[in-house]
């Protein structure tokens, strides 16, 4: 089934873990995936390998910090397409620590690519989508913004933010048909979550032994439900937060 056939689809942090699964859910589906990261060999990487197994994919390298270059993207985008059909706001950094061991500079960092970005994405494409009679929007929030892990306190705070601001963009567009949701992973296993790991000296048969299910979240499970929620399956999905967690609670 080709749920997404012709349609444009912008994916930030594509070349990470999830992002990885999401460009190439997408592909797999008939998108036509833009491909958003800073890391640029490994963004270019991604889209030569969706393209030379048969989807369609274009990569840009744009810093999510920098309002201009997400500004640029889009209005190149929007000069080139007919139509946004879908963005995914995917990218996120995790500085870890709690109050008293971060640094300005990580809770500002943290807040500057894992919510400011989402704001100026979203402002830039919405227009279009308002335009063009509707849109879905994805947001990659953590269930840690909803139930809160010890030791991040900038990352907790920052994905609590990215839950109130899908709720509120769903309120505010949902008359435009702008349909807005947010997926809330647990723990997946990604480059991130390896980072973690390795800084907490925990190992991975210990994380997939705290989950009821009896194992940590794939990258392409998070994917199939990103899909599902920018789909036409999910016409009346406006303004949820789904929790992604194989039965875990926050350990
Ligand atoms: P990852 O580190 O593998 O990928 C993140 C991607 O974002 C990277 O490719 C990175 O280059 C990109 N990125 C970071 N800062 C950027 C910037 N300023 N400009 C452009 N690109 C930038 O992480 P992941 O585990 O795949 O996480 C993806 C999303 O899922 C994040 O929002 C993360 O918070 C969220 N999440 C992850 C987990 C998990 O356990 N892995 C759990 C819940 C939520």
């Amino acid at each position: 089934m080709k749920r997404f056939h012709n349609k444009n689809v912008i994916v930030t942090g594509g070349a990470g873990g999830i992002g990885d699964a999401v460009c190439r859910r997408f592909a797999d589906e008939g998108a036509q995936v833009w491909i958003v990261d800073s890391h640029a060999d490994a963004t270019a990487a991604l889209a030569e390998n969706i393209c030379t197994t048969g989807g369609s994919a274009q990569w840009r390298a744009v810093n999510l910090s920098q309002r201009d270059e997400i500004a640029a993207f889009v209005a190149e985008l929007t000069a080139r397409e007919a139509r946004i059909d879908v963005l995914v706001n995917n990218a996120g950094i995790n500085r870890r620590g709690a109050l008293l061991e971060l640094s300005d500079a990580d809770w500002q960092e943290t807040f500057t690519v894992n919510l400011d970005a989402l704001f100026h994405m979203c402002r830039a494409v919405l227009p279009q989508m308002i335009a063009q009679g509707g849109g879905a929007i994805v947001n990659t929030a953590s269930q840690w913004g909803l139930h809160p892990a010890p030791g991040h306190i900038a990352y907790n705070t920052s994905k609590a933010a990215v839950a109130a601001f899908t709720l509120s963009l769903a309120r505010d567009y949902a008359p435009h048909n702008v349909r807005v949701n947010a997926v809330c992973p647990g723990e997946v296993r990604t480059p991130m979550l390896e980072s973690n790991l390795a800084r907490s000296g925990r190992s991975l048969d210990e994380l997939n032994a705290l989950v009821p299910f009896g194992r940590i979240g794939e990258p392409a499970e998070i994917a199939a439900t990103i899909a599902f929620l920018a789909s036409d399956e999910a016409p009346y999905l406006c303004g949820s937060l789904l929790e992604i967690t194989g039965a875990q609670a926050v350990a």
